[in-house]
């Protein structure tokens, strides 16, 4: 009864991520905040592989309600295993720096550093207990070169590569490997807003990214074929930066 614990996998990235860990056979959690038509879409696709699907519905920036819903599953649900964690959950709320708001910058870092650290320490404290273990974290470009607008995003993103890279360290011991995947742009609806035809010419591939590709990337590192592979940050931006 093994299942992997996606947040943010109502939408984007996050649910074709969910598509692929069922496809190797992985029960799903579906984390999102608040659109139940789309978790329930997902959910519904997940069925279909033939696999569990359970919609788990919280803010992972509120501790309190990670608590009640991630602590409490775990607590309660003995005979299985949350064996992977796909910290994707993510929102941009761009301006240049000065013009920030400070609701919108602790917004991008509520969600992004303090929910991976909310989310992650109960589920990386089970997997300590059974000395096995996948984190994978969904960071950025943004996070490796940093782009101007997103002082906000790309110290959030930052800020994930820096903690992957620390966490990776003290569980390795313990069989747990925890690694990032820094997507540039993937069509989703938090790209809507940037016009393919009019950005894809400053991407060496031409084109933007799929939410399949990246989920590809974290299926290998999930996988058994990276055993070897931890505290790493793969790109997958169709040669953009490297
Ligand atoms: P998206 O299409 O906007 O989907 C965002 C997902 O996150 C939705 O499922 C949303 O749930 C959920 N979410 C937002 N705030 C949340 C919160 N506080 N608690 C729990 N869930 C929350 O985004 P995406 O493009 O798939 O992005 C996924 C990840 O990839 C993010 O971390 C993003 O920063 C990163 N990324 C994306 C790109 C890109 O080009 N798309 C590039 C680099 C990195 P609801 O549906 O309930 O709102």
């Amino acid at each position: 009864m093994e299942y992997a614990l996606v947040t943010g996998a109502s939408r984007g990235i996050g649910k074709a991520i969910c598509l692929r860990l069922a496809d190797m056979g992985y029960n799903i959690i579906i984390n999102y905040m608040s659109n139940d038509e789309e978790a329930k879409k997902t959910q519904e696709l997940v069925k279909a592989k033939g696999v569990d699907a359970i919609l788990m519905k919280f803010d992972v920036s509120n501790q309190a309600e990670v608590d009640a819903h991630v602590e409490n599953w775990i607590n309660e649900n003995k005979d299985k295993s949350i064996s992977v964690l796909v910290n994707n959950a993510g929102i941009r709320k761009d301006n240049i720096m000065v013009f920030i708001s400070p609701e919108d910058w602790h917004r991008v870092m509520d969600i992004t550093v303090d929910g991976f650290y909310y989310v992650t320490r109960h589920v990386v404290k089970s997997m300590l207990s059974k000395r096995k273990g996948r984190v994978v974290n969904i960071v950025s470009l943004s996070g490796l070169k940093g782009l101007p607008g997103q002082t906000n995003y790309s110290a959030s993103k930052g800020a994930i590569i820096a903690a992957t890279k620390a966490l990776a360290q003290e569980v390795g011991k313990r069989g747990i490997t925890v690694n990032a995947v820094a997507p540039g742009f993937i069509k989703t609806d938090m790209t809507h807003d940037i016009n393919e035809a009019d950005y894809k010419a400053m991407v060496p591939m031409n084109r933007f990214g799929e939410p399949e590709e990246v989920a590809g990337v974290v299926a290998f590192l999930v996988g058994k074929d990276s055993s070897y592979v931890t505290g790493q940050v793969i790109s997958v931006n169709g040669g953009l930066y490297s």
